[in-house]
């Protein structure tokens, strides 16, 4: 106990001890010492600091190798990957999954878990697709901040990555993302936004890619201006393995740390001398580097048991809560225990259930279906129907049809096999393996009662779609999933995952298809906001399943949507309740999905956007009612012009959907809101009109339109009499006065639009007719407008 207090740091004793390390000393702490840890100073009693991935288990191993062979790391437990676990829709599941791991961490001495990823999924072709959460933004970023509250509840650090706009492998150590700030704004920032506010990570990794020509690593304008000064980030960044190229521009951008071991410390130490290096900044990361160091001393923990067996339960549990039943016709599902069931399809036996690369896992026990099946006591029969590799052999294929006509129920396994998913690698297609095609169409021939489970990190084509009877989304559901899955099939677990995707019907149909290898090494995210639902939705595209699909064994129904306001000004909470039934015989569990419709007024926005969701477990003809808080950013768009987040004026529709296609329940609630200025901002060529949706400037304008009206009276292009009249009003000149005169003359400035035409007119029109003094109020206002 004493020990661990004379390790408590303060802001001044880290002070301190920056200003008695070398220069070499600091340059040294800025890189790791080897693969996987920092470097200590023992001199000063600097402890070191312990990485391992992640991000769904541990692949811890032995200081000096970074070996991606299985067996190099330590036996752990393979929780389902982020694919998966979006997939529940739940909150607390990450958080009780993050927790696990952060005990799994201490009792192997790790202090900083790599991970969790949260970049979008831009395109179902990303190798890395299934080590992420979802399509969108805010989904991810929710499920990501549960999963770091819970990793760091047990006194253990994690890795928010890879910052960011890291959608691909192809040519991922160099490719450069090129999109506009509100592209960036709205889809690729805010899961790591939400993250970093909502659960502060010890630690966010630098991506490998640039961002508008700038390595992450190297990026200043995100690394500090934005991560740490605007969003309050208060860890360390690391470099993602092997991601620094420059070592000093790294360390004056805000990256503090270099992974891994590099031979390059003497650049910073060089750098610092020659002045091209401030020490201030090298100082600024060695001050975040010791407090990552020391806390991470302080809350490590002796003894904590690795819970194999606990954790493998728990692995079974979140896959089980993340399976997505895609169909269910004549109810085939849940099966009987005592049907007559044929398994087929290699995964049967072995599932796909991990991707290839960092996240690896040596998993210490492996739960196939087949063998889950039989722990029940369910005797299923056999057949693999194609080749492991996922090539078509006539003989198994043979076998398979006979089995499948020999049994009631057939469940053909079937996904994308170990090579086709990986980091470092994408997909270029989005077809399932031929052979797995073939299987199920010949299977769905042979038996017309087929299941068919599927296995992969990222959507594919089902061209077979409407054969089977039922479909189940296992995802990778990690080292229990065959259990999970069996659970399913025979309703243990009623399935209640949602797709945190759309799964379209072909790739081409995707918004990046066009662009997303993108050529020399730049990529240009042309397709912009609409990613995902954004875009099927907003274009009216038919898909094959929509982001927020997922089927259950019992029916809910939603009702009863109540908005606690019907006005609302921009900035004030919105609260919205609705009722949720189970109105079916099972208990279950049903996701309640908020989506927030704008009405079209100035700027370009989806369709409909998730702006919260819940899941709610009911009991059959149980009622619960769930509130739902609505705050500024529900509403709000990153607005260019201004660099701000602004909300328009007009009707936002609340919307309750079964997914994002099929809303259930909606209610409309009124904004007002400042108005947002034009694109390109204020300026004399705008139409006086746009001048007028800002109150100022509307006041403006009514004080010194008269100008205007005199001088076109003056000029013969209105009525003498129209100028005296305006000029004569008690109420001095207003608009509808000005309307209403205009029209009855039916003059040249008013014609039958009256204002409306007036209003037309560009600013500059009344500035040529205004006194010296008040154009230069007018072009004082326009500045203080654009600010
Ligand atoms: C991956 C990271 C991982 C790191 C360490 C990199 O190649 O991109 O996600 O944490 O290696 O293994």
């Amino acid at each position: 106990m004493a020990e661990r207090k004379q390790m408590v740091m303060t802001e001044k004793k880290i002070g301190e001890l920056v200003s008695m390390l070398t220069l070499e000393e600091k340059a040294g702490l800025t890189s790791g010492k080897d693969n996987w840890f920092t470097k200590a100073v023992e001199r000063l009693g600097v402890p070191q600091v312990r990485t391992s991935d992640g991000p769904h288990g541990l692949r811890t191993q032995a200081g000096k190798i970074n070996s991606l062979e299985e067996n190099a790391s330590i036996p752990a437990v393979c929780f389902p990957a982020a694919c998966a676990t979006a997939a529940s829709f739940d909150r607390d599941l990450l958080y009780r999954m993050g927790e696990a791991l952060g005990r799994e961490c201490q009792s192997t001495g790790v202090h900083v878990l790599l991970g969790p990823g949260v970049n979008i999924k831009r395109s179902p072709l990303c190798g890395r697709n299934f080590e992420y959460f979802s399509e969108d933004p805010y989904l991810a970023g929710e499920l990501g901040a549960a999963f770091v509250k819970g990793v760091q509840s047990q006194g253990v650090g994690t890795s928010l990555k890879h910052f960011f706009a890291n959608s691909q492998e192809h040519r991922r150590m160099d490719a450069s993302s090129e999109m506009d700030e509100r592209t960036m704004r709205e889809i690729y920032l805010p899961a790591f936004e939400t993250v970093v506010k909502q659960a502060q990570p010890w630690t966010v990794m630098a991506s490998y890619n640039k961002i508008g020509g700038v390595y992450s690593t190297a990026n200043r304008k995100y690394l500090t201006d934005l991560l740490r000064k605007e969003w309050g980030f208060e860890g360390v960044v690391t470099s993602d393995w092997g991601a620094t190229h420059d070592r000093p521009a790294a360390v004056a951008a805000g990256c503090d740390l270099t992974m891994p071991a590099e031979d390059t410390d003497h650049l910073i130490v060089e750098a610092v001398r020659n002045g091209t290096l401030s020490e201030e900044a090298l100082d600024a990361c060695c001050i975040r580097l010791l407090k990552l160091a020391f806390r991470a001393a302080e809350q490590h923990r002796e003894n904590i048991a690795f819970d194999y067996e606990g954790d493998h339960a728990l692995a079974r549990e979140i896959a089980g809560q993340s399976v997505v039943l895609l169909k269910n016709e004549d109810n085939i599902l849940p099966l009987a225990e005592e049907a007559d069931v044929a398994f087929i399809g290699p995964f049967a036996k072995e599932p796909r259930y991990q991707g290839g690369g960092s996240s690896h896992i040596n998993s210490f026990k492996v739960v196939g279906a087949l063998e889950a099946a039989e722990h029940r006591g369910v005797r299923a029969q056999y057949a693999a129907g194609c080749r492991p590799d996922g090539e078509t052999d006539e003989l198994l294929l043979a076998q398979a049809i006979e089995k499948a006509k020999q049994a009631k129920i057939a469940v053909v396994f079937a996904g994308l096999t170990d090579g086709m998913e990986s980091e470092g690698v994408d997909r270029r297609h989005m077809r399932l393996p031929e052979g797995h095609n073939m299987l199920i169409e010949a299977v769905c021939a042979a038996n017309p009662n087929t299941v068919v489970v599927l296995h992969n990190g990222s959507p594919v084509e089902m061209p077979w779609v409407d054969r089977p009877k039922a479909i189940l989304e296992c995802y990778l559901a990690g080292q229990a999933a065959g259990e999970a899955v069996t659970d399913v099939l025979y309703g243990d677990v009623n399935p209640s995952g949602h797709l945190p995707e759309t799964f379209p019907k072909r790739l081409e149909d995707n918004p990046s298809y066009l662009y997303y290898f993108g050529e020399g090494g730049v990529v240009n995210y042309n397709e912009g906001l609409f990613v995902g639902y954004r875009y099927y939705e907003s274009k009216k595209q038919e898909v094959l399943f929509p982001f927020g699909h997922g089927l259950s064994y019992t029916t809910f129904r939603c009702s009863d949507l109540q908005l606690n306001k019907k006005k609302l000004t921009e900035g004030e909470d919105l609260t919205a309740a609705v009722t949720v039934t189970n109105i079916g015989k099972r208990a279950g569990k049903a996701v309640v999905q908020v989506y927030v419709a704008p009405e079209k007024v100035e700027m370009i926005r989806p369709v409909r956007e998730l702006k919260d969701f819940v899941k709610v477990k009911l009991a059959p003809g149980e009622s619960k009612t769930v509130t739902f808080t609505l705050q500024k950013r529900a509403f709000a768009h990153w607005n260019p012009t201004v660099h701000q987040w602004r909300t328009e004026s007009g009707k936002y529709t609340i919307q309750i959907g079964e997914n994002a296609h099929d809303i259930c329940l909606e209610a409309e609630v009124q904004m007002e809101a400042e108005p947002v200025p034009p694109a390109g901002g204020y300026h004399i060529g705008i139409p006086m009109g746009e001048f007028a949706k800002s109150p100022k400037g509307r006041r403006f304008l009514v004080e010194n339109i008269i100008y205007m009206i005199k001088g076109m009276a003056a000029a013969g292009f209105i009525p003498k009499e129209m100028a005296a009249m305006l000029e004569q009003l008690p109420g001095g000149v207003n608009l509808a006065a000005i309307d209403m005169l205009a029209q009855r003359a039916g003059n040249a400035a008013g014609g039958t639009g009256g204002v409306q035409v007036l209003l037309g007119q560009p600013l500059g029109m009344l500035d040529g007719f205004l006194p010296q003094e008040k154009q230069e109020e007018l072009h004082k206002l326009l500045a203080e407008l654009n600010q």
